[in-house]
């Protein structure tokens, strides 16, 4: 180990970091995560020594993470008597549910629908569970292939709310009353839609249920470091009865509490804190307006790309477009050489653009310009 001082230090750090594409530019378009809010940054670095692994050194810090899971499940329309944990994010949120529901069901399958997220898979190699995949019909979980796909083995169902590729919701009151018929519980993956629904809602974009409001539905997970504005690593785990941890319960012995009911030991207090800050800074308004102009601009956007000749993979239902291009790996190698980041849909061979907070209407027409030209 190298010593240096701290002028060449961080010299070094900052060359490092100019290699970065940095959200600001508005170039980066396949991300489902962006800057985090200034009032979030503020909190984290206030908080940053505070570990949530050991709540007893850090009371205060806990308890900014149970009002933070309290307004989450106050949005996600969760009953009396719910718990929740912030995690890392989508993947550990995933993780965790899958744990419980193996443990809880004493089974081994847990169904997916096709466009589920690749967390999945992790779980799976992880805990030894074997996913049976569903089928997607029009690009959302096909409820008739799940009737029959249900069995005396299943552990839980799985449904998305703001699928990864598409940003599509499954049918979750559906899902979730043939989940209730025959007594499996139903997780879902809110990750990425879990800050922007309840949002859309109120805009009258969809008035689709997708959170505990859906009597089937027994656990979510949700990412304020995606459309929450939150930093990194942010992510939520709610569950509609607090004894479904129990399940998942360890004796703590070396910490100052008795009991950890999460995947990580040690978990940044400083997440809590940011999100606290950035939630109560902006409220209900605030989130509402986000996702107005998100939304705004990822319509207008659909129409542009329309108006040139190409074509969706699916009307957007929240920020994320799909344009169908024949090679979607070079199409995303060519604009990465033009200083554009954007996602890959393998699974449809398109482009992903993610109509985050931090991409700019007046860089639109340039980049579909570069994309028309790449493509041609
Ligand atoms: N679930 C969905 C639907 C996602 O889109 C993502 C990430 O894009 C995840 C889970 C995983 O989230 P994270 O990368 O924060 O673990």
């Amino acid at each position: 180990m190298e010593k240096k001082n701290k002028e060449e230090l961080f010299k070094e750090l900052s060359d490092a970091h100019a290699k970065d594409f940095s959200f600001s530019s508005g170039r980066i378009l396949g991300s489902m995560c962006t800057q985090p809010h200034p009032i979030a940054i503020e909190a984290y670095k206030m908080f940053i020594e505070t570990n949530l692994g050991d709540p007893g050194i850090f009371p205060g810090t806990k308890k900014i993470e149970d009002e933070v899971v309290g307004m989450i499940g106050n949005m996600l329309h969760a009953p009396p008597g719910f718990y929740g944990k912030m995690v890392a994010g989508g993947t550990e949120g995933n993780l965790t549910a899958l744990w419980i529901y193996k443990k809880m069901m004493k089974r081994k399958e847990v169904i997916v629908p096709e466009h589920a997220h690749f967390s999945f898979q992790k779980a799976s190699s992880l805990m030894d569970v074997k996913l049976k995949v569903i089928k997607s019909k029009k690009h959302v979980m096909d409820v008739q292939a799940l009737k029959k796909g249900i069995s005396d083995n299943t552990a839980c169902v799985v449904a998305v709310a703001g699928t990864t590729n598409l940003g599509l919701i499954d049918p979750i009151e559906e899902i979730g009353e043939i989940c209730e018929k025959k007594g499996v519980p139903l997780h879902v993956d809110a990750a990425f839609g879990g800050f922007v629904i309840p949002f859309l809602k109120e805009l009258g974009y969809t008035n689709k249920k997708f959170d505990f409001e859906v009597d089937g539905v027994k656990s979510i997970a949700i990412d304020p470091h995606k459309m929450g504005l939150s930093v990194i690593p942010s992510g939520c785990f709610l569950v509609r009865k607090k004894s479904m941890l129990d399940f998942i319960s360890v004796k703590s012995p070396c910490t100052h509490t008795r009991m950890h009911f999460s995947l990580l030991g040690t978990r940044p207090g400083a997440s809590a804190a940011a999100t606290y800050a950035v939630m109560k800074y902006f409220g209900k308004e605030g989130y509402k307006e986000v996702v107005k102009k998100c939304m705004k601009l990822t319509m207008e956007m659909a129409m542009e790309i329309k108006k040139r000749g190409m074509k969706l993979i699916a009307e957007p239902e929240m920020n994320i477009l799909s344009i169908k291009v024949s090679d979607a790996r070079k199409v995303a190698m060519d604009l990465a050489e033009r200083k554009w980041k954007v996602g890959v849909d393998e699974e449809n061979n398109a482009i992903r653009i993610v109509v985050m907070p931090h991409v700019k209407k007046k860089l639109i027409g340039a980049f579909l310009s570069d994309l028309q030209e790449v493509i041609e």
